[in-house]
């Protein structure tokens, strides 16, 4: 491969590095090299047809676009339709299904009560005033502050422990902005203001990012084996892991990892919704994808349909998914991003990059604010 003939080496195929690659060759006729390790680009978007059911599925977890970033959604757009999808997901707590993120259905049907919406502050502040020393700092002691120990127990405390495999008061009291909290029968799972699955799916997505003939695809291409044959004239995007990248120098980064087992069920519909929580610690999975529902504008057959069964894994072998977000991995983020700021021609971004908990349209935006650096740094002088 002649690496002397590109001005910038994306890593990672994602959308950090593609939406990148897209810029940088059409609004800048730069001449990009994008490689992936993996066999197939978008990351951890990616989606695919299982072909015994034909149903498309997300092959690493449900991806819901949503966005209230205008600019996100205009660029976005000029490269693919939405369906009219709207998320909404249930938990399974001990062989009954509530409604998630809490709203007054849960509450009411956790309770077996009737409340009104501007009763539920005060039977939840009844409920709170049970606690004595909460500590607000960390997630469980927020997630108590919120919603009091019973509801925090059924709905937060055995799936967060099988998700990240920690004390819930040992993970940052920020993880729970992620998790919405309704006093009212809202059922939506996002507040943005757009939503969607992609029309033809997420790997059409990519396909169209990277469609310029100024952009070389490599597929099953590891940086690391070819990291010495990089000309230092080539700029550097790199959308991997933060401590791999500096041969952890300062310390891994705790990172937590995904593991899907797909099943064919021969009934048309298996659990009646595209995401299906499993709440108590005792389950080994924290959910069943069941990505039919996802397209509810296509047919399918009757015959059968396809799940996926979530499982969270600790496996220093395993892809990185998710950071861990607290102080004793922050502090060792900020080491390694003094040492990434020494390089002008580096950009490390993207969830793993940036060991930051983003989803797509927040990556999206990322990108697009990196390629305007790029921009005015080499281009508008
Ligand atoms: N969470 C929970 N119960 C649920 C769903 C989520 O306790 O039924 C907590 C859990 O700690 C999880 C976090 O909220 O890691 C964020 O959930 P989200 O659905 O945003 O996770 P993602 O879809 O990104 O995996």
């Amino acid at each position: 491969m002649d690496f002397e003939s590109i001005d910038f080496l994306i890593v990672g195929c994602g959308f950090l590095g593609s939406v990148l690659a897209e810029r940088l060759a059409n609004d800048l006729n730069q001449r990009v090299l994008i490689i992936d390790k993996r066999n197939h680009i978008g990351g951890n978007c990616y989606s695919e047809i299982e072909p015994i059911t034909g149903i498309e599925y997300h092959k690493y977890g449900t991806h819901i676009f949503h966005t209230s970033n205008q600019k996100v959604w205009q660029y976005i757009n000029k490269f693919t339709d939405f369906n009219s999808y709207f998320h909404q997901v249930l938990t399974t707590y001990h062989d009954k299904v509530y409604q998630m993120p809490i709203n007054l259905e849960t509450i009411n049907s956790f309770y077996g009560i009737n409340l009104k919406p501007y009763e539920v502050d005060g039977f939840l502040a009844k409920e709170i005033s049970k606690e004595i020393n909460i500590d607000k700092n960390n997630f469980e002691g927020k997630a108590i502050s919120l919603i009091g120990r019973q509801l925090y127990e059924a709905f937060i405390k055995g799936y967060t422990l099988k998700q990240w495999q920690k004390e819930p008061s040992e993970l940052p009291a920020s993880l729970l902005s992620r998790l919405p909290f309704r006093k009212n029968y809202n059922e939506s799972y996002y507040f943005s203001r757009w939503q969607g699955i992609p029309l033809n799916g997420y790997k059409n997505i990519f396909e169209k990012l990277l469609k310029s003939p100024k952009i070389q695809v490599k597929l099953n291409l590891d940086y690391f084996d070819i990291r010495h044959l990089i000309h230092q004239n080539t700029k550097i995007v790199y959308s991997g892991a933060l401590d791999k990248f500096f041969d952890y120098k300062f310390g891994p980064l705790e990172w937590r990892s995904l593991k899907f087992d797909l099943e064919i069920k021969n009934v048309m519909d298996f659990q009646g919704t595209s995401v299906m929580n499993y709440a108590a610690h005792d389950i080994p999975f924290t959910r069943i994808h069941e990505p039919k529902h996802l397209h509810p504008e296509r047919e399918f057959n009757e015959k059968n349909t396809l799940i996926v069964k979530e499982y969270p894994l600790i496996d220093s072998k395993m892809e990185p998914f998710y950071p861990v977000n607290d102080e004793k991995n922050q502090k060792i983020v900020l080491q390694y991003k003094e040492l990434a700021i020494l390089d002008p021609d580096l950009y490390i971004a993207g969830r793993l990059g940036d060991y930051k908990y983003l989803d797509m349209h927040e990556t999206i935006d990322s990108a697009l604010n990196i390629y305007e650096n790029i921009k005015n740094k080499y281009y508008e002088k």
